[in-house]
């Protein structure tokens, strides 16, 4: 594991607002003694329950999900909530030159179908996920930025916003000059949503485990054993949905092949009618900017401000309470009307990004009946979900249902990873600067 060890502590909640303000999931029982499936699981986010629910509704088969804490506890319970595109790094340019160029309208399809599959496991399932307006809004913090915006081609449906019109349309902030809408994707409430995944799985007959930490992975002449701490399951498959949390101990194959990087969110107590308007942020849009210590924030329906950005490099509390501080100090410039707003919840997590700038979902070469679905590049709510599906049916011998893109596997990072990535910080904070205020945009709306 790529940190220490108490991020990965899966017998401690993190200080979410999301667990808070939503009924907990009954615990699910620990796998004791010895067991039998058609197909475990490991890891029971997004990408795991969506699996399991792929595998149970449409091929009928029996599955066990092993978590090692319960689930949602990894990225699936703690993240933004931003249903959006997403989910690999690569350009347009990059997919079409490597995988030709039917692989871009593949990779977008797929991107669509992800947040139509968030509406339809919300909708099948009866899941009140507090799904917000649709759309998105991609801001711009520098005169550059704002620039290459207004050049580039506007995308379907999508509309351009300058300082006035972001004003006019409860959007104002101190420190974007302009911004692009996009119609696709909206927020939810993420701990609600995998919960409720977890629930229609144990309806469906899933047999899903908290406290159930898979330590050993072992090939049998038919098969595989999961060992934990109390209990083995032997089965024909076996899917690893671990993402950011996946032990390389477990699976070797996939050691220096992921980049677990700490993302961090704040939510700040419920903002006054007042404060809202002096700021002129009215709206619950979800919206974000591309800073490499990126910045993602919406308005919660209880008018709380959930403001998220890039972790650091530990998850020791000296660092963990060094970038708290100073992402707070760059949401009291964007939103300086909201300054005197405590934070209530602080937390952070793993996403997990691979060297081939996609996720991988597949098999694990040379290892039959053992495959993956991971590296969503923190974009994992809607393309996750997707993956799950996917990659159920590649275990039901669809090879080719996961786009082009994810069924490369990614090499191997050359460089020690704490230290790339450490790299790619610093480098970003001599080019891009500390995020400045450029004023409000006007007078705020009376
Ligand atoms: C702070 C933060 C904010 C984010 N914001 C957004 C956002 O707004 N929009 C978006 O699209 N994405 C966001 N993401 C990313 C998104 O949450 C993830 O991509 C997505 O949840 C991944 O789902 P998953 O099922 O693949 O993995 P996870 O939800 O991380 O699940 C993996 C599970 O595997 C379990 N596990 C690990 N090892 C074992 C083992 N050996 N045995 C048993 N279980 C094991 C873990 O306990 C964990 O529960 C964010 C992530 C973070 C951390």
């Amino acid at each position: 594991m790529l940190y220490e060890a108490e991020g990965y502590d899966a017998t401690h909640w993190p200080d979410s607002y999301w667990r808070a303000s939503c009924a907990a999931l009954p615990p699910c029982p620990a796998l004791e003694g010895a067991a039998q499936t058609d197909v475990v699981i490991i890891g029971a986010g997004y990408a795991g329950l969506n699996a399991a629910l792929e595998l149970v509704e449409r091929h009928g088969a029996d599955v066990v999900v092993l978590e090692a804490g319960q689930p949602g506890w990894g990225a699936s319970g703690r993240n933004g909530g931003f249903c959006c595109l997403g989910g690999a790094r690569l350009s347009e340019r990059t997919i079409a030159r490597r995988f030709g160029a039917g692989a871009v309208a593949e990779w977008e399809g797929y991107e669509r179908a992800a947040i139509a599959r968030v509406e339809d496991n919300l909708a099948r399932h009866g899941i009140d996920a507090q799904v917000t307006e649709p759309g998105e809004l991609l801001l711009a913090d520098s005169p550059r930025a704002w620039a290459r915006m207004q050049a580039a081609p506007l995308p379907e449906g999508a509309r351009l916003l300058d300082r006035a019109a972001l004003r006019a349309e409860g959007l104002n902030t101190g420190a974007y000059l302009g911004g692009l809408y996009t119609p696709d994707g909206f927020g939810l409430h993420p701990y609600a949503y995998v919960t409720g995944l977890a629930r229609a799985a144990l309806a469906a007959g899933v047999r899903v485990h908290g406290e159930s930490r898979a330590t050993g992975l072992h090939p049998l002449a038919q098969g595989w054993r999961v060992e934990t701490a109390r209990g083995t399951v032997t089965a024909r498959q076996v899917l690893v949905a671990t993402n950011g949390y996946s032990d390389e101990r477990l699976l070797p194959w996939l050691k220096a092949r992921i980049l677990p990087a700490i993302s961090n969110i704040m939510v700040t107590r419920p903002l006054t009618q007042a404060e809202l308007d002096a700021q002129g942020w009215t709206r619950q849009l979800m919206a974000y900017d591309k800073r490499m210590l990126l910045h993602y924030f919406r308005l919660l329906p209880d008018n709380r401000l959930m403001f998220g950005a890039r972790g650091g490099l530990s998850f020791r509390p000296g660092p963990v309470v060094d970038f708290a501080r100073r992402a707070r100090a760059e949401f009291e410039l964007i939103f300086p009307a909201f300054a005197k707003a405590e934070t209530d919840y602080g937390w952070n997590g793993l996403v997990c990004l691979t060297s081939s700038l996609a996720p991988y979902i597949g098999p694990v070469p040379g290892e039959e009946g053992l495959f993956c679905a991971l590296g969503w590049h923190g974009n994992g709510v809607a393309a996750a979900s997707e993956g799950g599906r996917r990659a159920a049916r590649a275990l039901m011998g669809e090879s080719t249902a996961p786009p082009a893109i994810t069924r490369r596997v990614p090499p191997r990072f050359w460089l020690p990873r704490k230290w790339a990535l450490g790299a790619g910080m610093a480098m970003a904070g001599v080019i891009e600067g500390r995020m400045r205020t450029h004023g409000q945009a006007g007078a705020p709306p009376a």
